[in-house]
């Protein structure tokens, strides 16, 4: 089912669990990811930054998720202006991620307020950031700079009414060249100030340990899209796919990133979590996957 995300994370919070957000690139990522929710019993959030033909992939994720049992919801990662949040409302994602954390505080919640209103008054939820989360190629500087103040997070969502925060705590984006560091304590404080479902960004080689506790912490959502990416990449780059085995080449994606969403509800503590009935499975597509 297609659910705004506001439930997903306050079903997670409430139960002190995450769930991995995850990209919704192409059908092979969208329906392996689904799969893996419904065998999962788990809520699944992904992530979009489709801004070339949005209104086909994000029907692909709504096509799917209509025939799943299990909760799914659609959010568009990184919005930077007021158009590409009307842009993600308007071509079906269940959520927008309104960035304004590169802008001083007041300007950051002058506007988060507005898309606020906006994406509420369109059934949407809404997710901003507080504090910056940078890149892992610059984690020296990136990882250590720029961390969420709890007070200020717990002004933060009184002056703009998100549904979601994303915190600045030692994680960063893409792949690390150092070692992440996270820093719990500030999160207990953030979490404790705030009392809201909390979002990490840059989930991906974060170290599963580090992501399991933040999710018992107020941790709801956790964006993991390199890891994904890189279980399909070693897929494709160790099958063996010459001659007739080239009908095996989407299957084996479709498996590899099956396993590995699999193995993150393991991680953020969100298997078997979905309570509302048996998730109904997808059909399979056998004819697409038989050699001829
Ligand atoms: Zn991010």
């Amino acid at each position: 089912m297609f659910v705004p995300m506001k439930q997903v994370l306050d079903m997670a919070y409430a139960g002190r669990y995450g769930v991995p957000a995850v990209p919704a690139h192409n059908e092979i990522l969208v329906r392996a990811s689904i799969e893996a929710a419904v065998e999962a019993n788990s809520p699944l959030i992904f992530l979009t930054s489709n801004r070339g033909n949005p209104e086909f992939s994000h029907g692909i994720v709504r096509y799917f998720a209509e025939q799943a049992g299990i909760p799914v919801a659609l959010c568009l990662d990184h919005s930077p202006t007021f158009e590409d949040c009307v842009m993600g409302i308007r071509t079906g994602c269940s959520a927008i991620m309104a960035d304004r954390s590169v802008l001083p505080y007041e300007q950051n919640v002058e506007q988060v307020l507005i898309l606020a209103k906006m994406a509420h008054a369109a059934g949407v939820s809404i997710e901003a950031e507080l504090g910056h989360v940078g890149q892992g190629s610059n984690y020296a500087v990136d990882g250590v700079s720029q961390l969420t103040d709890p007070e200020e997070a717990k002004r933060f969502i009184a002056e703009t009414g998100v549904d979601g925060l994303a915190v600045a705590i030692g994680t960063a984006h893409g792949t690390y060249s150092g070692v992440p560091k996270l820093d719990f304590g500030r999160l207990q404080e953030i979490n404790a100030a705030c009392g809201l479902p909390l979002v990490l960004h840059g989930g991906s080689g974060s170290g599963d340990e580090n992501i399991h506790k933040a999710c018992t912490m107020g941790v709801a959502k956790v964006n993991i899209v390199t890891d994904v990416l890189a279980a399909n990449v070693q897929a494709a780059v160790n099958g063996d796919f010459t001659g007739n085995a080239g009908h095996r080449f989407y299957p084996s994606l479709l498996e590899a990133t099956k396993k590995c969403v699999l193995r993150l509800f393991e991680i953020t503590g969100s298997t078997g979590k979905y309570k509302g009935g048996a998730g109904s499975l997808i059909a399979s597509d056998k004819a697409s996957t038989e050699e001829k």
